[in-house]
C-alpha cells in the first residue's frame, strides 16, 4: 500500500498535536513532514535561559479544565507541577499610582480587600465564569468530541457559546450585574495579562477564557522541565520528518496534490495542514484557494516580553515593602507594561527573574526605574495573539478538499488547549473525508 503524504506547516502545539494524531491514529500508512520556518520547534512555546535559570517564555500554564493537554501529559509521561490555586486572581492590581487591591497577604485580608472594593460583583464574576466553564466542557463530550466542524463558529454553536463571539466582554459582564469598577480593574487586569487587551476591546468568549485561566475557578499546572516537552514528545511519537529553517512562501492546490514552495525546496503532499496563523505568516495563497471566505483583516497583537534578572524596586510602587510577585494593571493605567511577574526561582542561583509584557515597541527596562541591580535582560518579540474584536464570522477549518487550517480557531481564542481542540477538529474533518 502506498502511504499518504501529509504536510504540516508549523511546529507549535497545533502542528505537533496534528502530527501526533495522524502518526498514531491513521488506519493507513502516512508519511508526515513538518515544515518550520524557525531554527527550532515550538513556536509560541519557548524555553530560554536567563540569569542562569531555565524559563518558559511563552505558553506555560495549563488549567485544570484542559482535558486534552492533561491527557496528553499523562500519555507522554510528562511530570506536572503541583496544582497552583491563585484563589483571588491577580496578586496586585496597579493603576499607575497605587495598588487598588493586593491579594498577596493572608487569605482573610485578601478576601476582605477584594470584597470591600468590588462587593457582590466578585461573586458574580465567579458564578458567570463557572457557568461558562460548565458549558465549555461539552467540547470534550460526545457528539462534539468526534465531530468535524467546518468553522470555529460552528464548533462554538454546538456547545451553545457562539453568541459570546459578537458581544464585547464588558457589555456581557455588565449585563450580568457586574460593576464598571470590577470590569475596568479586576477583569481588565486579567484580560490585559492574558491578551494585552481590555475587557471592552475583546469579545465575551475571550474575556471568559481569560477569567478561567486567571484563576477565578479551578487551578493551574506547569510542566516540570518546560512546556516545550509537549512539542518534542508529540513529534517524536508521530515519527514525522521535521524540517526547520524552512519558510513556506506559497501554497497551491491542483487536483489531488498540494504544492508548497520555500526559497530552497518545493514539496508535494496529498494533504496539507496549516498550523500557523496566516495573518503574520506571510504565505502567498494560490489561485485554487482564492475563493475561500476569509473574514476581514484580523490584527495581531505585537507583544514584547522582557525577561529581567535583577531586583524589582519597591519605591517604583510607592512602598518600602517588596511588591507582589504578580503585578497587573487596570484598563486606564498608563504604565509601560501590561503585567509584571516574578518567575518561580529554582532556588539555586538566588537570582530573581521577572517577566514584563508590553505592546511593541516596549520601553527598555533599563530606561525605567522598575528594576535595579540588573544583570541580564532578554527581549522576546511575539506575534502574540489576534485582536479579539467581537465578530460573527470566522475562517473555515477546511480551505480546500485537501488543505486544512487549524489556526482558523485563533480569532476565537488563543491558548494551547484550544489549539489542540482545533487540531482534533481538523483530524475529525479529515477522517470524515476519507
Ligand atoms: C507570551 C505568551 C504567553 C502565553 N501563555 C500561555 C499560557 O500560559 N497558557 C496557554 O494555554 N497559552 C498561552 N499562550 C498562547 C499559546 O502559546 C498559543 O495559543 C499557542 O502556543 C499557539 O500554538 P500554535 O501551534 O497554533 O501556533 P505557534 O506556536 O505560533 O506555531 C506556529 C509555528 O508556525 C511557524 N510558521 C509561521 N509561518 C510559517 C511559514 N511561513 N513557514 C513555516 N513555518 C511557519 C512559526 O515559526 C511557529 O513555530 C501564550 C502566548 C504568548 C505569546
Amino acid at each position: 500500500m502506498t502511504s499518504r503524504t501529509i504536510g504540516i506547516i508549523g511546529s507549535g502545539i497545533a502542528g505537533c498535536s496534528m502530527a501526533y494524531q495522524v502518526g498514531t491514529q491513521s488506519g493507513e500508512p502516512a508519511e508526515i513532514v513538518v515544515l518550520e520556518r524557525a531554527p527550532e520547534i515550538g513556536g509560541r512555546i519557548k524555553r530560554i535561559s536567563v540569569g542562569g535559570q531555565s524559563i518558559n517564555a511563552g505558553g506555560k500554564y495549563i488549567h485544570s479544565s484542559n482535558e486534552l493537554l492533561l491527557g496528553l501529559a499523562n500519555t507522554l509521561g510528562l511530570k506536572l507541577s503541583k496544582p497552583m490555586k491563585p484563589k483571588h486572581g491577580p496578586s496586585g492590581i496597579w493603576n499607575g499610582h497605587r495598588f487598588v487591591v493586593r491579594t498577596d497577604g493572608p487569605a482573610w485580608r485578601a478576601n476582605a480587600s477584594i470584597v470591600r472594593r468590588y462587593g457582590l460583583s466578585i461573586l458574580r464574576i465567579h458564578w458567570v465564569t463557572q457557568a461558562f466553564l460548565r458549558r465549555f466542557r461539552r467540547v470534550y463530550r460526545l457528539p462534539v468530541s468526534t465531530a468535524g466542524f467546518e468553522t470555529p463558529t460552528d464548533l462554538l454553536h454546538a456547545i451553545g457559546l457562539d453568541h459570546l463571539l459578537w458581544i464585547p466582554g464588558d457589555e456581557y459582564l455588565r449585563d450580568k450585574g457586574i460593576s464598571d469598577r470590577a470590569i475596568d480593574e479586576f477583569v481588565s487586569a486579567i484580560t490585559r495579562n492574558f491578551y494585552a487587551q481590555n475587557a471592552s476591546e475583546i469579545h465575551a468568549f475571550a474575556c471568559l477564557v481569560a477569567l478561567v485561566g486567571g484563576g477565578t475557578v479551578g487551578s493551574v499546572y506547569t510542566v516540570d522541565g518546560g512546556t516545550i516537552q509537549f512539542c518534542q514528545q508529540l513529534l517524536e511519537r508521530s515519527n514525522a520528518t521535521v524540517k526547520t529553517d524552512m519558510e513556506i512562501r506559497s501554497i497551491e492546490a491542483d487536483g489531488s496534490t498540494v504544492s508548497v514552495a520555500t526559497d530552497t525546496e518545493d514539496f508535494e503532499f496529498d494533504v496539507l495542514c496549516i498550523a500557523a496563523p496566516l495573518e503574520p505568516a506571510d504565505i502567498s495563497i494560490g489561485r485554487s484557494l482564492e475563493g475561500v471566505d476569509f473574514p476581514e483583516d484580523i490584527g495581531f497583537v505585537r507583544l514584547e516580553s522582557q525577561f529581567v534578572a535583577g531586583e524589582c524596586s519597591p519605591e517604583y510602587f510607592g512602598s518600602t515593602d517588596a511588591p507582589p510577585g504578580s503585578v497587573v494593571t487596570t484598563a486606564d493605567s498608563t504604565e509601560p507594561f501590561y503585567d509584571l511577574h516574578r518567575q518561580p526561582t529554582d532556588g539555586e542561583t538566588g537570582t530573581y527573574v521577572f517577566a514584563l509584557a508590553s505592546r511593541e515597541p516596549s520601553v527598555p527596562v533599563t530606561e525605567t526605574d522598575i528594576f535595579y541591580d540588573v544583570t541580564e535582560v532578554q527581549t522576546i518579540p511575539w506575534n502574540a495573539y489576534p485582536e479579539f474584536t467581537p465578530r460573527s464570522d470566522t475562517a473555515p477549518f477546511r480551505l480546500h478538499p485537501n488543505v486544512y487550517y487549524i489556526n482558523a480557531m485563533e480569532p476565537v481564542i488563543s491558548a494551547m488547549e484550544t489549539q489542540v481542540i482545533a487540531s482534533r477538529n481538523v483530524w475529525n474533518l479529515m477522517k470524515e473525508t476519507d
